[in-house]
């Protein structure tokens, strides 16, 4: 789809304007679990008709190879995205993000080799900022996703050479750019090969820096350089539907970017300097101010406490986590929540914007199991109704609920704002066990001697819960 810029508008590309307005309409629908499905499937099929479209005007409708390419990707994506499990969403998320940035990184290269005849510098950029944008994005979610499997460590990765070889790293990117702008064809081939070479390195040493309890900012960024990186390429290919549908991936990571920065109080600058997340202060520094240890939380049965205390409230706010996720508590969650309905008694969940490991992760469990969306309380609005609660029972969450997050400086979550489930009168915790959460940081609820803590496996703890309330109904 080559000139469109210059010459009127084909049918091909009327069509692909409707194909991104179908993208547009799926992501709206996105916005509502009713609707969210069939967003998808919205989405997808117009990504069918992009293709289709391409392979159309490309005259590529009979070439074996593509089709050959397609099915392979077809059956990969399919395979992937049978076998993940709904805790693996960020990891495969991240590496969705990758491919995407490598895909266009990989058209910008061909394109900037392709280029002929001295003029359009400004393509030639266009083209050299695709490849640069999209290997970085490309080599910083693989580190990303390999950082949220546990496959490397969590903690920032730093030492001393680093800042001079990051330096070092952005002038080659800049002079590569330059003379992507200005060489001649014969230099244009090494030229595109370095600068990929260069931006895989940078990409990498960036996320590197990154703390795990930073990483879900890390990856809707990636998310958004994605976008970025096709539009680039969009413009070395002169093909304006690419430029469009990566502008709308772009802005719209850089939206959601923003607010998970808002929910955890972070600024991006730091993040990607790796300032934010605290690794392990020096030797020489005294230690943090950091919350009693939670290692040793007073033995208590808990469970009859619970449940008469949950039959006796009013008011019951439920906070899920990760734990949750893990447990694939939802559906007791639900049955806690009917019978506590049942019982005449006000409940709603609040939702933290980083609980789970994905944006939205708990919206999407939770509405699995048709919990109604209106019950879902985001933090900021949240926050004020702990004080009026009688009981607020944390299910699987833990860092999103740590009070250490205002007062343990030098730790990952300090600055985070949290669910403040301290403020209600009674608190019950549905939790494997006392250890730390996601970030390390010892939780002081559990050692407080109110707390009602219900330690095991989610999905039994919540069940229990629900057989104690119905027993004594
Ligand atoms: P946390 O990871 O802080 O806590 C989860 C808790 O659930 C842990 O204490 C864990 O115990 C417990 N748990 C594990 N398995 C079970 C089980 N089967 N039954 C009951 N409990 C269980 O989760 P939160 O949701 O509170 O906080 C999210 C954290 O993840 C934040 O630090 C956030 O920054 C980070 N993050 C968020 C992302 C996002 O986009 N939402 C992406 C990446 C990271 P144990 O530790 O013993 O296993």
């Amino acid at each position: 789809m080559t000139g469109g810029f210059e010459t009127g508008i084909s049918l091909t590309q009327a069509l692909a304007f409707l194909a991104v307005g179908g993208v547009l309409l799926g992501i709206r629908w996105m916005s509502s679990p009713r609707t969210a499905v069939w967003g998808n499937y919205l989405s997808a099929f117009c990504m069918a008709v992009f293709i289709t479209l391409t392979l159309v005007e490309q005259n590529l409708l009979a070439a074996g190879w593509v089709w050959g390419a397609l099915a392979a990707g077809a059956v990969f994506g399919l395979a992937l995205g049978l076998r993940v499990r709904m805790i693996q969403m960020p990891e495969m998320v991240a590496l969705l993000n990758g491919f995407g940035g490598g895909a266009s990184a990989c058209v910008a290269w061909l394109e900037l080799r392709a280029l002929e005849g001295p003029g359009e510098p400004a393509v030639r950029l266009a083209a050299g900022l695709g490849i640069v944008v999209g290997a970085a994005t490309l080599s910083g979610s693989l580190v990303a996703a390999a950082k949220l499997a546990r496959l490397m460590p969590q903690r920032p990765l730093r030492w001393s050479g680093m800042p001079a070889a990051n330096s070092v790293l952005a002038l080659l990117l800049l002079a590569g750019l330059v003379c992507t702008a200005l060489l001649p064809d014969s230099g244009l081939r090494c030229v595109s090969t370095c600068l990929g070479l260069v931006a895989l390195a940078a990409g990498t040493l960036v996320v590197l820096r990154v703390g795990g309890a930073d990483m879900p900012i890390a990856i809707s960024l990636l998310n958004s350089l994605s976008g970025v990186a096709a539009a680039f390429a969009g413009f070395a290919l002169r093909h304006f539907v690419l430029v469009a549908v990566g502008g709308i991936v772009g802005a719209s990571g850089l939206v959601l970017t923003q607010i998970m920065c808002r929910a955890m109080n972070r600024h991006i600058g730091d993040i990607l300097a790796g300032r934010t997340t605290t690794a392990a202060p020096p030797e020489s520094a005294p230690p943090p101010e950091a919350p009693p240890p939670a290692a040793e939380p007073r033995a208590r049965p808990g469970l009859p406490e619970a449940v008469a205390a949950l039959r006796n409230a009013a008011k019951v706010i439920l906070v899920p986590g990760y734990g949750m996720a893990v447990a694939q508590a939802q559906q007791q969650v639900k049955a806690l929540f009917d019978r506590l309905e049942e019982a005449g008694k006000e409940v709603c969940f609040a939702i933290h914007p980083v609980a789970g490991r994905m944006p939205g992760h708990m919206h999407v469990l939770l509405a699995e199991v048709q919990i109604p969306y209106e019950r879902f309380i985001e933090m900021e609005a949240a926050n004020p109704l702990f004080p009026s609660a009688d009981v607020a029972v944390a299910i699987g969450a833990n860092d999103v609920i740590n009070p250490a997050a205002n007062t343990a400086e030098g730790t990952p979550i300090y600055g985070m704002p949290i669910l403040d489930v301290a403020a209600a009168r009674q608190i019950v915790i549905c939790n494997l066990d006392a250890a730390p959460g996601y970030a390390g940081v010892p939780n002081p609820l559990y050692t407080r001697e109110d707390t009602m803590l219900l330690f095991g496996d989610a999905r039994q703890t919540v069940g229990d819960l629900v057989a104690g309330l119905a027993a004594s109904a």
